[in-house]
């Protein structure tokens, strides 16, 4: 399923496959998880997932798309490379870190596999600082922390910040194992500093945060109190499943979808190991 929807001059194809009715979880014709791309004076933001390839492909037909930028190499965010290329044939760019991730196979959990698809490994280009198009300029802003590699692209004279997985909400309560809790507060500290009179952030979740200074100061405040609360439960000899239940009450409903990789714990974890 795919969403439009026009921001002054963005558009945002908001997609997410459907169920079939199939898992016990989700209702048919539900979708479990919306991820976004944004299209802005010819460049194509991120490309969706694998699963809605194909219809975000057609929607794109008859509009002007002339270069893609994938923010990560997470298969929410690549899954339509491969048809782009071969429809459009645009050239795609991406981080130094996330080219070879983008080009590979890699392992897939079955959670992912069934929200999203399997992207077809892709050759993508070495992004630049920055990137003109016709009307805009966007700086390339490398913000890690989510995954290694992820960037933002920021246009400054309108305040648009396209911040990819980086800032999800003010108050995340899960996060997979690999992802690095002062890395993303860093990486968004960067984003608040950026010399911008507004910054508007929009997300790969499809949320459009008009004061996205405010929501990244909240959500770094959120952090570090977290990671000081966390480590001085520790000290007291709690382990980091106790420290979660003391903290959050339970462990999130998507812990047992995602076989324990999006999980409460696992940010509990992230705040124990962070240096803030
Ligand atoms: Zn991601």
């Amino acid at each position: 399923m795919i969403q439009i929807s026009q921001f002054g001059e963005i558009t945002q194809f908001k997609m997410g496959r459907e169920s079939l009715g199939q898992e016990p979880w989700q209702p048919p014709g539900q979708v479990f998880y919306w991820t976004a791309a944004y299209l802005v004076d010819g460049l194509l933001i991120d490309t969706g997932c694998p699963h809605t390839a194909e219809e975000f492909v057609r929607s794109l037909e008859g509009r002007s798309v002339k270069l893609a930028v994938n923010t990560h190499y997470h298969e929410d965010h690549v899954g339509a490379n491969y048809l782009l290329q071969q429809k459009f044939g645009i050239r795609i760019l991406a981080s130094r870190e996330s080219i070879p991730l983008i080009n590979g196979v890699y392992k897939l959990y079955p959670y992912q596999e069934l929200v999203w698809g399997y992207p077809v490994p892709t050759k993508v280009e070495l992004l630049p600082e920055k990137i003109e198009t016709e009307h805009f300029r966007f700086d390339v802003v490398p913000t890690p922390g989510h995954c290694k590699g992820h960037v933002a692209l920021v246009e400054l004279t309108q305040g648009w910040c396209f911040s990819g997985d980086i800032f999800a909400s003010r108050e995340p309560k899960a996060v997979r194992p690999e992802e690095d809790v002062a890395g993303i507060a860093r990486s968004m500290q960067k984003l608040v500093e950026l010399k911008t009179d507004q910054l508007i952030l929009f997300t790969s979740l499809g949320n459009v945060v008009q004061d996205g200074r405010e929501a990244l100061r909240a959500c770094i405040a959120y952090l570090k109190d977290l990671s000081l609360k966390a480590k001085r439960l520790e000290k007291q000899g709690l382990s980091a499943g106790a420290i979660r239940d003391q903290l959050f009450g339970r462990e999130t409903v998507l812990a047992g979808l995602t076989e324990g990789q999006l999980s409460a714990e696992n940010m509990i974890r992230a705040a124990l190991r962070a240096k803030m």
